[in-house]
């Protein structure tokens, strides 16, 4: 075996220590993580982003010490279902490939870090990424990745992550494009290859990984091919139109001219899945070679020695009386390598070519490589797993294999951030209206039912399921990790037994405030005046408890907006309004609002906006978004990706007074407002990074809704405030931590409550809490009279406003009992 000279330092003698075996002489087999990555991405039409990391020697020895094990006989293997998004069914869930080295990851829906975090899943050692498609749902939780993985000071989840290979269908550099605004991909290890039809992305000793590319059929007029649209995302900078404020995403394609592009423009249809390919993949374990029997070799006339190592690596040799023996002579049987199919159809229009697909078909009954499937998951949506032409063509393979129905199961079922759902559930027993239950842990329609399998013969894919593939004597499902159901009922049981359950129960039902001098406008609100509903409260980074900014505004019949749209919006408004509710809400959708181009405030626009395209159907018009200039590029990239129409402003058109506002923006800021019947809507500058706003919303009928987005405290907010109905005010911090607060230009709880006082609002309800404050932050005697907390999914209707502050006593109860270690910053 080549080797190379091993020099000796403290830092290699560490390692060694750390080393279970001593490798001293080192396989020259480049086959270490960062130099597969590398080698395999300076083929042509490639990217390597960034070199891998300079490693230090010990480290280097470590890495290499460790792809020693990258023997296939000795790694245990297993796919499972990463059910990321399952109480939220417009995310693909993550389907993982795992090898005790090396970790595979399919798909990487929004909420994917949130998930890990939850689950204690650590990916540090993820190899590669390899997309079905390019869209939101299925990549839609990629940049919040990336930026952890950039931020390797925020300790995050990939943190120090050397390097980390993504693959997907054409299109995928347009979608890395589209990031550019927002995520700085040079600090980022990432090695980015679009695949190409049958080339396997990822070839080692341990698995080969081949994607195999669909196309959508003519019928459908979706036959877009992905060249097409990765030359529509990737040579341009943007939109082309000059007129700085105009309306552009929709425009984005028009704007490009060529016949071509136009005719792939047109092809989108909204809600369809990206107008490129598809690609569904096979992963083929190699072969674990039988054992060389020296019994069997000394009794053919083997001569021991070298001959014996000729036969184990596949030779055939001669015997002392010269007849031929070959390895099959002397060698047990091998074990055969299982293969995994990962298979995504994501509407009808796709089914002629999986159909049709002849590389597919060499995994079927009659194919070559047929008796070797063991298990095929299903990506495919529940709608189209359910056609029998989708049926026909999964009943092709053998009778032994598994069907993971992977996303069309567990749906209604369980909640899958199970920490936030247990608080959820407790505090629906303070107040069931403000507390609402999250719609998986509503009790189901038909109690006890069976849950409906679309695909006859398929296994439902519950959370954390897997198929283990090695050793070979465990192969089979596996669903010891999938939870137990977790119980609102008992949640709130447990509670009411506690000594904290008795002392809230103590204090009596929520109602108004002694003394209380609601203003006019309530006298004349009804339930379907404002609602303001809480998907995220959490800064920066998503956790276990709170995601990330955003807020529905609710006007009902009038419309609704939301301000701020972090990762994960999209399923929060699954979990508060179930789909069939989210999909009525996206249809009432009048626009979206973003106060600043921090990812934590709208890394999630892409999926609501796929979304709502999807919910509206073809002729969806385009959702006004009032973002900062540099939002701009980042949503026309996406409209070549996705059927997602939207309207671009500059927020700044909405501060009084701007200068220069196209006419385009000035009709599209007045066409809002009146639709959300409105008398005003303006942004207003405040002190937190460039481009900062925060948001004045003034009803027809007399309320006031201000959101000081993320600042400093500071006279714009206190100013637009004035006489506020509800001020929702950022607290990042508690008060012993006013310098970082200041450092980073948040407020502190007691910033936040006298800027409240300052401006006299009736109610205010303090959010965008540091996630160092995991469930509920400090609360001290500060939370008197009118201020509230912010919760996740926490509703706040304008006629329950009177009531919110007796809430908080009971908030203190309730969360008396000292807070978990907390994750991740500000
Ligand atoms: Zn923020
Ligand atoms: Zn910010």
């Amino acid at each position: 075996m080549p080797g190379l000279l091993l020099v000796a330092t403290p830092h290699t003698g560490r390692a060694l220590r750390a080393a279970p075996t001593q490798h001293l002489v080192l396989n020259r087999e480049p086959s270490s993580q960062a130099h597969n990555i590398a080698l395999r991405f300076s083929a042509p039409g490639s990217l390597l982003l960034r070199s891998p990391p300079r490693r230090t020697l010990a480290g280097f020895v470590r890495a290499m010490a460790k792809d020693q094990d990258l023997n296939p006989a000795n790694t245990s293997a297993y796919v499972q279902v990463l059910g990321v998004g399952a109480d939220a069914p417009s995310s693909s869930p993550s389907v993982l490939l795992f090898f005790d080295r090396q970790r595979y990851l399919f798909n990487m829906g929004e909420g994917f870090q949130r998930y890990c975090v939850e689950h204690r899943i650590k990916l540090a050692r993820m190899s590669a990424l390899l997309l079905t498609r390019v869209s939101a749902a299925t990549a839609g939780g990629l940049p919040g990745s990336l930026l952890t993985m950039a931020d390797s000071s925020a300790g995050g989840l990939l943190a120090g992550q050397a390097s980390m290979a993504l693959h997907g269908p054409p299109g995928l550099s347009a979608l890395l494009n589209a990031y550019r605004t927002f995520v700085n991909l040079k600090d980022v290890g990432l090695g980015m290859q679009e695949l190409q039809h049958a080339q396997p992305a990822v070839a080692n000793e341990l698995v080969t990984i081949t994607p195999f590319l669909l196309t959508a059929g003519e019928a459908e007029g979706a036959a877009a091919a992905g060249g097409e649209v990765s030359a529509l995302g990737a040579g341009r900078e943007g939109p082309t139109s000059t007129s700085d404020a105009e309306v552009t995403a929709g425009s984005t394609r028009e704007a490009a001219g060529k016949d071509g592009e136009e005719r792939a423009a047109k092809r989108l249809k909204p809600g369809e899945p990206g107008p490129g390919a598809v690609a569904c993949y096979a992963a083929e374990l190699p072969d674990i070679p039988g054992k060389f029997q020296p019994q069997k070799a000394a009794a053919l006339g083997v001569p021991r020695g070298p001959t014996y190592g000729r036969l184990v690596r596949g030779e055939s040799v001669l015997s002392t009386n010269g007849s031929t023996i070959t390895p099959a002579d002397v060698m047990d049987p091998a074990t055969p390598g299982p293969v995994v199919l990962v298979v995504d159809c994501p509407s009808a229009a796709y089914l002629p070519a999986l159909a049709a697909s002849e590389d597919l078909q060499t995994f079927a009954q009659g194919g070559n490589k047929a008796s070797k499937v063991a298990c095929i998951v299903h990506l495919t949506p529940a709608g189209v797993l359910a056609l029998p032409e989708y049926q026909a063509w999964a009943a092709r393979f053998d009778p032994g294999a598994s069907h993971i129905l992977a996303s069309a199961a567990g749906k209604a079922g369980q909640p899958v951030m199970r920490a936030a759902a247990g608080v959820q559930a407790k505090l629906n027993a303070l107040d069931a209206t403000v507390f609402p239950l999250q719609q998986s842990l509503l009790p189901s329609d038909g109690a006890g039912s069976e849950r409906a399998i679309p695909l006859p013969g398929g296994v439902a894919g519950d959370n954390l399921l897997r198929f283990n593939l090695r050793p070979v004597a465990k192969r089979g499902l596996d669903s010891s990790e999938v939870p137990e159901a977790l119980s609102a009922e008992a949640v709130r049981a447990e509670l009411a037994a506690s000594p904290a359950g008795e002392a809230i129960a103590a204090l009596g039902p929520a109602a108004a405030v002694p003394g209380d001098h609601p203003p006019p406008c309530l006298a004349s609100a009804g339930p379907r005046s404002l609602e303001v509903t809480f998907l995220g409260t959490g800064a920066a980074v998503p956790s276990k408890y709170r995601n990330v900014t955003g807020t529905l505004v609710d006007c009902f019949e009038a419309g609704a907006l939301l301000v701020d749209c972090g990762e994960g919006t999209l399923g929060q408004l699954e979990r508060s309004l179930g789909r069939a509710g989210t999909a009525a809400l996206l249809r009432r959708l009048r626009g979206v609002w973003i106060s600043h181009i921090h990812a934590d405030h709208h890394v999630g626009l892409a999926s609501v906006l796929a979304a709502r395209a999807a919910a509206l159907g073809a002729d969806a018009p385009a959702l006004t978004v009032l973002a900062p200039r540099s939002l701009r590029r980042a949503l026309g990239a996406y409209a070549a990706l996705e059927a997602a129409p939207c309207a671009w402003v500059d927020v700044a058109c909405s501060v009084p007074g701007a200068a220069d506002v196209p006419e385009a923006s000035a009709a599209a800021l007045a066409r809002l407002a009146a639709d959300l019947g409105l008398a005003r809507l303006v942004s207003f500058r405040v002190e937190h990074c460039a481009h900062a706003y925060g948001l004045a919303l003034e009803a027809a009928a007399g309320w006031k809704l201000v959101f000081s987005g993320d600042t400093r405290p500071c006279e714009a907010v206190r100013d637009a405030a004035r006489g506020a109905t509800l001020l929702v005010h950022e607290a990042t911090f508690e008060d012993e931590l006013a310098e970082e607060a200041l450092a980073k230009n948040h407020c502190t709880t007691s910033e936040a409550v006298d800027t409240a006082a300052a401006a006299g609002a009736y109610r205010t309800v303090l959010t965008h809490f540091s996630q160092r404050y995991p469930k509920i932050p400090v609360i001290d005697a500060n939370f008197q009279g009118s201020v509230g907390i912010a919760f996740d999914l926490m509703r706040i209707n304008l006629v329950d406003l009177p009531r919110l502050p007796s809430l908080v006593p009971k908030l203190k109860l309730l969360f008396a009992e000292p807070e978990d270690a907390g994750v991740g910053d500000d």
